[in-house]
This record gives structure tokens, C-alpha cells and sequence, in this order.
């Protein structure tokens, strides 16, 4: 599933086909991913020039002049394929610029979304409601955690999976992070001081950035010829390797919960 590193990769990448650029012609090619892609979608877009890009949590903003925000999310599978050889079933929505670039959502699973929000209803859009700050932005500090965390007895690994307290963390990178912040993932999320919660900011953006970094910054690397989605960084230091090293020596644990595996080190994550 791409997580929010592959999604700013993405946006990195789209950025350099459709910034400044009118869209000559936009093409949904069904009537609906995980939800209805709007109707008038095609209408508002065709003929409108991209003022900017961005991201929100896991969710790529593609802002346009006549003042709407094209927002997109990839779910399972989703990626976009820029100047494709060939148009296939899973191209479900076609974008070409005036400059004669060529880009394709493709998502065999059709897990991911369209929407087209007004620029200035952004904050109204329903899953960005309740969204807490982003985890590479500034909104994210110490001070904010132990606000939000305070006498909360529920474990530190479950409260950075919910979206109201950081927005676009998935389940790898909380593990990663606990284990670089060497706090254990069981812990009560109101029980951790403030020195373990300066490094677990800091190791947020780490882990994060470092595979932002491995990602490249164009869309032809994200998109490998296979069209598999992989993730950048395989060399995790906990995730998918219970019975190794971890860094510290100690052997990395795996336990499972709910439908999510967690991974960490009970020598040094206390
Ligand atoms: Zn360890």
C-alpha cells in the first residue's frame, strides 16, 4: 500500500509534468474507484491550468486556477503512469496538457479515490476534517504530543496509527519510528516524558524522510516498469524482520494485533 513517502514521491514527480500546464484533456474512463468519481469532474478540469501541488496525509492535491483542487488517494494499488506506452483496464482516469504530456491512474484494485473540492472548502473535505498535523510539518512538536498524548493509557503504537493525532502515518513507519525513539510500542501513550517524545518527533521525520529520499524525485523512478508497487527503503531496521539484529544487538519481536503485524525490539524500546 503506498504510504505517505511514496505518495509525496508521487506528487514530486507529477509536479514536473503538470505544474504551470493547462490540461487539454481529462478522462475518467469509469464512473467510480472506491467511491463515485464526480461527474462533473471532466468539466471543471478540462481546460484548466495547474497552479500547484501538494499533499495531505496520504491524500496528492493538484490545485487548478478556476479555483477547484483535484484529490487524489491510491489506495491498495493506485499509482500514475506518465507518457504510457499503452492505455490498459486499469487506466481509469487519463490526463494529457497542452503540452502534449500524457499521465494514467492506474489501480487494478480501485481502492483509491478522486474527488474535486472548491480550493477554499479544502478543510470541509469530509476526510480532512478531523486530521491532525502533518508528520513533516511543524504543527508536529514536542509540545503538541504531550498535549494530545496526555493520560491517554491506550499503547503509543495504536495512538501515531490514529489520524486525529498525526495525519498519514502507516503501520511501517510507526514501527520504525518507535524503534529509532527505542519506546516501547505497548506503552501508554501518556506515560512517555517529554525526552522520549523529542526523539520520537525526531524519529518520525527520519524515518519518513529517508524514504522520501530513497524514492528519487521523479515519477519514472516511483513507477517501476513492472508497475509493481514496491516500497523504497527495504532495509528496515524492525519491519518484517522478527528474529534478527535489531541496531542495539537485541532480536527483533513480532506480535500480531489486529489485522497489523508489530515489530519491535524488547531490549532497547522500553
Ligand atoms: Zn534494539
Amino acid at each position: 500500500m503506498p504510504e505517505l513517502p511514496e505518495v509525496e514521491t508521487t506528487v514530486r514527480g507529477l509536479r514536473s509534468v503538470l505544474e504551470g500546464e493547462r490540461l487539454a484533456e481529462v478522462t475518467p474512463r469509469r464512473a467510480d474507484l472506491r467511491r463515485a468519481i464526480p461527474a462533473d469532474l471532466r468539466q471543471r478540469l478540462t481546460g484548466a491550468r495547474v497552479i500547484g501541488l501538494g499533499r495531505r496525509a496520504k491524500y496528492g492535491l493538484i490545485y487548478t486556477d478556476r479555483g477547484d483542487t483535484l484529490i487524489f488517494h491510491l489506495g491498495m494499488s493506485g499509482r500514475w503512469r506518465v507518457d504510457p506506452a499503452d492505455i490498459g483496464t486499469h487506466d481509469h482516469l487519463l490526463i494529457t496538457t497542452e503540452a502534449g504530456r500524457q499521465l494514467s491512474l492506474n489501480d487494478p484494485r480501485r481502492f483509491g479515490s478522486l474527488d474535486i473540492i472548491e480550493t477554499d472548502a479544502l478543510a470541509q473535505f469530509g476526510p480532512f476534517q478531523a486530521m491532525g498535523p502533518e508528520p513533516l510539518g511543524d504543527d508536529l512538536s514536542v509540545d503538541y504530543l504531550a498535549r494530545v498524548l496526555e493520560g491517554r493509557l491506550a499503547p503509543i503504537k495504536a495512538l501515531l496509527l490514529d489520524q486525529r493525532i498525526v495525519a498519514g502515518l502507516g503501520n511501517i513507519y510507526v514501527c520504525e519510528a518507535l524503534n529509532l525513539a527505542r519506546i516501547a510500542p505497548g506503552k501508554p501513550g501518556g506515560q512517555i516524558g517529554r525526552p522520549k517524545l523529542k526523539a520520537l518527533v525526531e524519529a518520525i521525520r527520519m524515518v519518513l524522510e529517508a524514504a522520501i529520499l530513497a524514492g528519487g524525485s521523479t515519477l519514472r523512478d516511483y513507477a517501476r516498469p513492472d508497475g509493481e508497487l514496491g516500497y523504497f527503503s527495504t532495509q528496515w531496521r524492525v519491519y518484517g524482520r522478527e528474529g534478527e539484529a535489531c541496531p542495539c544487538g537485541g532480536i527483533v519481536a513480532r506480535r500480531a494485533d489486529g489485522g497489523r503485524s508489530t515489530f519491535f525490539c524488547p531490549k532497547c524500546q522500553r
